[in-house]
């Protein structure tokens, strides 16, 4: 999902004159003496760096981030965040953003080339419109990058930020989530990641131990043959391009999706990822799981946000084993741990992270929170939970998830006719009793009557569902009326031969 545009080549000419430059803004500020030095975006200035920071947008980001490197800052005090490590000391470090950025850019690029991306302006608006809301402000002067979120068509519910301020949340993890402000919870968990600066604290170490640096090495040849295998695996399903219905559509690239955690290895997709550099230690998580509670609290919001998130997609993550083994949730602590984390408990476990008292805020409302149910939030989603709901059934045959969410949507009053298709085809694969198939005829009569134009998909569960329940006479009209809709409008599985022979075992 593109929330600002990208403008890759300058970008990278830029970051390469920088690496050249090798100009640390951070050690002239810290020595307190005013230089103007020309800097990626225009020039940089100490008074540029103290306008970005007393602007009232960037007040709760710039406290997160004067922090971090060390800066005097008379805002807010944002507990729970290690200063930057003296090894990597004040310094933008062009050199390895750049390597990072290139890597990140090469997953957006697999990920768009192959279809696994899904965009709709509609969403893409809503998404910005809670960025914004969690950032207002910009990233500080002289930093390269902006912030953007996608969203990646997978059920598993997974959320990742690549160090170019690129934010990945999976159809997943917006579809177990409930609220807006659980969501908004999440992407201040990721822009937490980025004003850290973990990615280039991660590499940073990385290079200075010789061992590490052998094994990204071999992590990088890997992460090409992955990156080329996909594509391969990608074309053997046919990629799912050119198929105009929804539904298809989904669930093709469903299957896709999925095809690349199960095709390829779930250590070698996690790779591709900790190549990126999106995969974080446990006291990077932890110290962005603060910053999130802190955001909420500082937006007179529950702190409890972000356990209440964690908790959403707790029992998704259960349920579909491979994908939370391939998600990037697999490396971060348990959400025990986590919640221990903001309530401000020790923990022994878990070196780098502050002992702070007791925070009593941490988890007031949490129950309530959980108790909350919001539709809008849910009709803003409704493609997505849509996506989730076929990705689910048709990649992890997780049909009691996929039910859970249609019928999420049938209660919001915003199911498409091919959610409730859906809907009729999972309830088929959880049982044929007369209850189940008395549910699925209640789902084709409702898709019937929102119908304006015939449906290939319709019209084939409706054939199915009847010619189960020995309602040959319907079936073979279903079949009759998929026979009319022109041989381009559907898929080419359901040939002219396909459908006649049906009818004719029908007779
Ligand atoms: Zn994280």
């Amino acid at each position: 999902m593109a929330i600002y545009e990208r403008s890759k080549p300058r970008t990278k000419l830029i970051l390469s004159l920088f690496a050249l430059c090798m100009i640390m803004p951070w050690a002239v500020l810290a020595q307190g003496s005013v230089s103007v030095t020309q800097t990626y975006g225009g020039v940089f200035s100490e008074s540029r760096m103290n306008e970005w920071r007393s602007n009232p947008q960037n007040e709760f980001w710039a406290a997160v981030f004067s922090q971090r490197y060390g800066l005097a800052y008379d805002g807010r005090q944002v507990p729970g965040i290690n200063p930057i490590p003296s090894e990597i000391g004040i310094s933008w470090h062009y050199d390895v953003r750049e390597e990072l950025y290139q890597e990140a850019s090469e997953i957006m690029d697999y990920y768009k080339r192959n279809g696994l991306l899904y965009e709709d302006p509609f969403l893409e608006d809503y998404l910005q419109r809670l960025l914004l809301d969690v950032c207002p402000g910009s990233m500080p002067p002289g930093r390269p990058g902006s912030l953007s979120i996608w969203v990646l068509r997978d059920s598993s519910p997974n959320a990742f930020a690549l160090p170019n301020g690129t934010i990945v949340l999976n159809a997943g993890l917006i579809s177990n989530l409930r609220t807006a402000d659980e969501l908004r919870a999440v992407i201040a968990h990721e822009v937490a990641h980025i004003f850290l600066d973990h990615s280039v604290e991660a590499r940073i170490q990385e290079q200075l131990d010789a061992q590490a640096e052998a094994r990204r090495v071999r992590r990088r040849a890997a992460t090409a043959a992955i990156l080329g295998s996909f594509a391969a695996g990608l074309a053997a399903y046919g990629g799912g391009a050119g198929i105009e219905d929804v539904a298809l559509a989904a669930a093709y690239t469903g299957v896709v999706a999925g095809a690349v955690s199960v095709e390829y290895g779930l250590d070698r997709a996690k790779s591709a990822l900790l190549e990126a550099g999106a995969l974080h230690s446990q006291a990077q998580e932890l110290q962005a799981d603060m910053v999130s509670a802190e955001w909420a609290h500082f937006n007179g919001k529950p702190k409890a946000l972000f356990i209440a998130a964690l908790k959403r997609a707790e029992p998704a993550r259960q349920s579909s084993a491979s994908a939370a083994d391939l998600s990037v949730y697999a490396s971060h602590p348990p959400v025990s741990v986590r919640q221990s984390n903001i309530l401000g408990q020790t923990l022994a476990s878990s070196p780098g992270v502050t002992v702070r008292s007791v925070d009593s805020d941490a988890l007031t409302g949490l129950d309530s929170l959980l108790a909350l149910v919001d539709v809008e939030y849910d009709r803003e989603n409704a493609s997505l939970i849509e996506l989730s709901a076929a990705i689910s059934a048709d990649v992890y045959g997780d049909y009691d998830t996929s039910i859970k969410l249609l019928t999420r949507l049938i209660q919001t009053g915003s199911p498409t006719a091919s959610a409730l298709v859906l809907a009729s085809r999972v309830n088929r694969h959880m049982g044929h009793d007369d209850d189940f198939n008395q549910r699925s005829k209640t789902f084709i009569e409702e898709a019937e009557s929102i119908v304006t134009v015939p449906r290939w998909d319709l019209l084939i569960e409706k054939a199915v569902l009847f010619s189960r329940i020995g309602r040959n006479d319907v079936a073979r009209q279903a079949l009759q009326e998929l026979l009319e809709i022109d041989e381009s409008d559907r898929p080419p599985t359901f040939t002219k031969e396909w459908i006649g022979m049906h009818m004719e075992r029908l007779r």
